[in-house]
């Protein structure tokens, strides 16, 4: 087959045009993305070969290698995984994978034009891409494991790359970066540099599980010396939380998590006795953008003793938890555990309960010792830890403890929890009152908050779509009974201007041909008319019944396809 040469999708290309540009500064983390790559690829191809899924692979020595060649200024990573097959290199590297596409390219445009890409580049990863920071030209190399032929792709980054197939490759991927010249000013990133290589590895890869060894650096006489491996391949759960650097642990959250920020939250936990099993996991800073897709992957890594098994392991948390990222060592799992089985299993039940205790008693920490973390960690997580309201009875209080709710209390711009309503409730009020709907702004405005505004009540605001499902699913709060101001009828007891029962009755009289006649002009769009003690100012409002779907959740559910 000749060589074909191929146009990269648009938003790669515009992708590359940053790199090549290399607004990110720090250059360096090209090494750790291809490595993680690596490690990645040593991981499938071990899995698979544990589940005899891979019969004419060599799993003999697996293990990742970089080489430099000073002389052609070029560095290799190499491993020998999984490899790609001729149509896999097409699609994985021709193309961004990231789901949120169309949002990316939108934002690339913005940045483009703001100045900020790079905080951009930390936001979505970019993967094998990065190589062309420091690289000119970059070459790969690869092999299918189990397939005859390999695929030799190169590109110089700039709109196309082309794709060969080639006859005589090794297993696995080989990456060759043409390096850019040299910096004569800053020596400590001239990635031909043993010393550079060798300094970045130890920061960046160190707890990788694979050994990373440099070949060909040439010893003190000139001759090759023997290979050198660089990571000490700690896995960092295993370890107790004084040996182990906040640096390190974050560097473990952007191998797992394909992020290139740091983590807000590091969690770790040890189960020892009958079942073991060590955990780490992270709360991430920033919510990714499929978090509300069904279909893309969510969970924790799962180990079994040290052995990678699987990825995004739905099993170890609940949905409402699945933004949390970590590792999962378990002592006494069967390697060929598959997910249909841990769904099942007795022990991964347990050990699910324990993680979700122990993620939501670490947000309760964050909420008292740092209200800064925990006001990021609700603005990005809130509205998918409510979902546990409804999902996860016995895990309510923990859960109501830990969320907060936009109020009316104040000058209406800040947050509340159920505990400071409850404590702030004057004398008398005997339900905690909350309005549901799209907005802040919309709802502030609703005629239904003008008795309360008038009175001084405190109100909820509930925004977000899943606020119309667990309210009704949480009828209480301490023994208080959570309340829509919009729905059914609300007494708010007596004003000081209130004309008393006998007054209401008169008026119900005299108004009764005036309510009658509206009942039937509008017999298609309500149910009733009554005369009302909740406004104020506007003459009339929509109110649903107690137990009526409001508008809001007719329409989730309609985008729900129910
Ligand atoms: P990510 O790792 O976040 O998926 P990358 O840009 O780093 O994004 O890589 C894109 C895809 O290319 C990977 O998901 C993987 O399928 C494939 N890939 C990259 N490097 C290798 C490698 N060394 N061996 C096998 N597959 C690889
Ligand atoms: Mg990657």
């Amino acid at each position: 087959m000749p060589t074909e040469t191929f146009e990269f999708q648009v938003e790669a290309r515009q992708l590359l045009q940053l790199m090549i540009h290399s607004v990110y500064s720090n250059k360096d983390v090209f090494l750790r993305e291809l490595v993680s790559n690596a490690s990645d690829a040593l991981d499938k191809l071990r899995l698979a070969a544990l589940r005899d899924e891979a019969p004419d692979a060599d799993v003999s020595d697996l293990h990742i290698e970089l080489e430099i060649d000073k002389d052609a200024r070029t560095l290799t990573v190499r491993d020998n995984g999984v490899g790609m097959s001729y149509d896999e290199v097409g699609r994985l590297i021709g193309t961004i994978a990231n789901s949120g596409t169309a949002e990316f390219l939108r934002e690339l445009r913005e940045a483009q034009d703001g100045g900020g890409a790079e905080g951009l580049i930390g936001q979505f990863g970019v993967g094998f891409y990065s190589g062309f920071m420091v690289a000119d030209e970059v070459t790969l190399l690869t092999r299918r494991a189990g397939e005859p032929k390999g695929t030799r792709w190169t590109s110089r980054g700039e709109g196309t790359y082309t794709l060969e197939a080639v006859d005589d490759a090794p297993q696995g991927t080989s990456v060759v970066l043409h390096l850019k010249p040299a910096d004569p000013e800053n020596q400590l990133h001239d990635y031909a540099s043993v010393w550079t290589v060798r300094e970045i590895v130890k920061r960046y890869s160190d707890f990788i599980t694979w050994p990373i060894r440099l070949v060909g650096g040439s010893g003190d006489d000139g001759e090759a010396a023997e290979p050198e491996t660089l990571n000490s391949m700690k896995a960092l759960w295993a370890r107790s939380r004084e040996e182990v650097s906040e640096e390190e642990y974050h560097e473990l959250y952007k191998h797992i998590g394909h992020d290139w920020r740091e983590p807000l939250e590091t969690i770790q936990l040890r189960a020892e006795g009958t079942f073991e099993y060590q955990a780490l996991l992270f709360v991430p800073s920033h919510a990714p953008h499929d978090l509300f897709r069904r279909d893309s992957g969510h969970g924790l890594q799962l180990y079994v003793k040290r052995v990678f098994i699987m990825d995004d392991c739905e099993a170890l948390l609940p949905p409402y938890l699945r933004f949390v990222k970590g590792v999962v060592d378990a002592q006494d799992l069967s390697l060929n555990v598959s997910r249909e089985i841990l769904q099942q299993d007795r022990h991964i039940r347990m050990m699910q309960r324990r993680l979700t205790k122990k993620v939501l008693s670490s947000v309760k920490d964050m909420m008292t010792d740092d209200t800064g973390r925990y006001a990021t960690f609700w603005r990005e997580f809130g509205a998918v830890l409510k979902e546990g309201l409804v999902t996860d009875p016995d895990n309510r209080d923990a859960l109501l403890a830990v969320t907060s709710f936009a109020t009316t209390h104040g000058d209406g711009g800040g947050t509340a929890t159920l505990r400071q309503y409850v404590e702030r409730m004057p004398e008398g009020q005997d339900a905690v009152w909350y309005i549901t709907g799209e907005s802040r702004e919309s709802v502030g405005d609703s005629p239904h908050m003008e008795a309360f505004r008038e009175r001084g009540i405190e109100v909820l605001l509930l925004t977000d779509p899943v606020d119309e499902v667990w309210v009704d699913a949480v009828s209480e709060y301490e023994g208080r009974p959570l309340r829509s101001i919009a729905k059914g009828e609300v007494d708010l007891g007596a004003r000081e201007d209130d004309r008393g029962d006998e007054e209401r009755e008169k008026q119900a009289e005299e108004y009764a041909g005036l309510l009658g006649w509206m009942g039937e002009r509008l017999a298609e769009d309500v149910k009733e008319v009554r005369l009302s003690t909740r406004l104020t100012v506007s003459p009339a409002c929509l109110v649903a019944d107690a137990n009526d779907l409001t508008p809001a959740l007719e329409s989730m559910y309609r985008a729900m396809g129910q």
